[in-house]
């Protein structure tokens, strides 16, 4: 596993991760659940460290050395972020704590500004929690009504069935571009672009997507889209939102405090510009600049690399973990992420997922905070494995071998 034929240098990769040199039970852990939480490579932890070392200091405020210099750091994550949705401006950019905190963000501030009784709202099928309970709260709130947009049996969108949905009482359409529970990857700029003819707006939730390949807000034409520090080899607590500078600038501030402030008195406040008006309170300071290392450590490797490495897991994962009887694949969209979900006749995903720990295989099992899709598919729970850059065939085969061995029990 030195390298592979693509210039990739898997060796290399794996070294930059201190977690994979692990031993989780007496064996080398094999880590499968990056959809949910990707490892941290030595120059994310190394850049914390440095952080709260040698330059911990409040931002935005000090008129000290520490803290200018903090400031200047901060701004240049915001940057780096700028540069990896390939948004316009650094102003199109706001820090979060991650996907579920931008999607409140502009639920609360755009959709309160925005939604009257009547309008509606489309989402879809595959979406997560976080992309379905925010905009259920505003939109009871005011009055309006969430419209679905169906999955098929291996699990695509049905684009026909959306343009029947979209109508000029449409106002937002909130979708993920790849799926956490099926790795359905969908071509959302054809969603944006009939969206945009009726007038809607778009979020798109880039979670599982960030991590996997470029995203590019500009190429998209997106109003919004979110993606969270943790999924991308940063630190647990920041994320990031990008919206149209225009949009931004005329929604409400999402959170009152200090820093978002122009001015305050005791009968008005006023809003600092935007970034600022939507960053109340001290910010994640060090997930920023945690965050900045993690995108510049995926730039640097280069998405055709990731895109090529995760492929060829995902294909041979499916490959071979279809050859173990009575093991299903759920969800077989054209287009993947290397996202691969399953169930095995007979036995329970959350007792396979217990099981198969023992041998030190992390995978999830559950509904993956999907119960909406998982009530489509008919289905409680499935087992989910999720490879990264870091993952190897060699690991497919200990995945394969213990679930086989799993099978034993049932
Ligand atoms: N959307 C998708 C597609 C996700 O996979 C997740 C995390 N599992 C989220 C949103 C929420 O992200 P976070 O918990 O980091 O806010």
């Amino acid at each position: 596993m030195s390298q592979d034929n693509r210039g990739f240098n898997l060796e290399k990769v794996r070294a930059d991760f201190p977690l994979l040199t692990r031993d989780i039970r007496g064996v080398p852990l094999v880590y499968l659940d990056n959809a949910a939480s990707t490892l941290k490579p030595i120059h994310v932890i190394d850049r914390l460290q440095q952080y709260y070392r040698n330059e911990t200091s409040n931002v935005h405020r000090g008129a000290h050395y520490l803290s200018s210099q903090g400031t200047v750091a901060y701004e240049a994550s915001r940057e780096t972020v700028r540069r990896f949705v390939n948004a316009k401006s650094i102003h199109e950019i706001i820090f979060t704590r991650g996907t579920t905190e931008a999607v409140n963000l502009v639920a609360q501030s755009w959709g309160r500004a925005n939604f009257k009784e009547g309008d509606e709202i489309i989402l879809t099928e595959l979406e997560h929690h976080s992309n379905i309970v925010p905009w259920q709260m505003i939109t009871s709130e005011k009055g309006c009504k969430i419209k679905v947009i169906p999955v098929n049996d291996i699990g695509e969108l049905e684009f026909d069935k959306y343009l029947e949905l979209l109508s000029p009482k449409t106002k937002m359409v909130s979708m993920s571009s790849c799926s956490n529970t099926l790795g359905t990857v969908t071509d959302v700029s054809k969603y944006i672009e009939a969206a945009h003819r009726v007038g809607a707006k778009v979020m798109i939730d880039a979670a599982q997507s960030a991590p996997q390949f470029p995203t590019d807000v500009q190429k998209l034409d997106c109003d919004f889209l979110a993606f969270s520090g943790h999924k991308v080899f940063g630190p647990y607590g920041i994320g990031a939102l990008f919206g149209k500078e225009e949009l931004l600038e005329s929604m409400p501030p999402y959170q009152g405090g200090g820093s978002m402030i122009s001015e305050v008195t005791w009968e008005k406040t006023t809003w600092a510009a935007v970034p600022q008006k939507f960053e109340a309170g001290t910010p994640a300071i060090s997930g920023a600049l945690g965050l900045e290392a993690a995108l510049s450590y995926i730039m640097d490797l280069g998405f055709d690399a990731i895109i090529a490495h995760e492929h060829d897991l995902l294909e041979y994962a499916t490959r071979e973990l279809k050859e173990i009887p009575g093991l299903r694949v759920v969800g077989e969209a054209k287009n993947k992420a290397a996202i691969l979900s399953f169930v095995i006749d007979g036995a329970h995903p959350s007792d396979i997922g217990s099981i198969i720990d023992q041998q030190g295989v992390a995978v999830r099992a559950g509904h993956h905070c999907c119960q909406p899709l998982m009530k489509r598919l008919g289905l409680p729970a499935t087992v989910r494995a999720s490879f990264s850059i870091y993952n190897t065939r060699g690991e497919v085969d200990i995945l394969k071998q213990s679930l086989i061995k799993a099978k034993e029990f049932f």
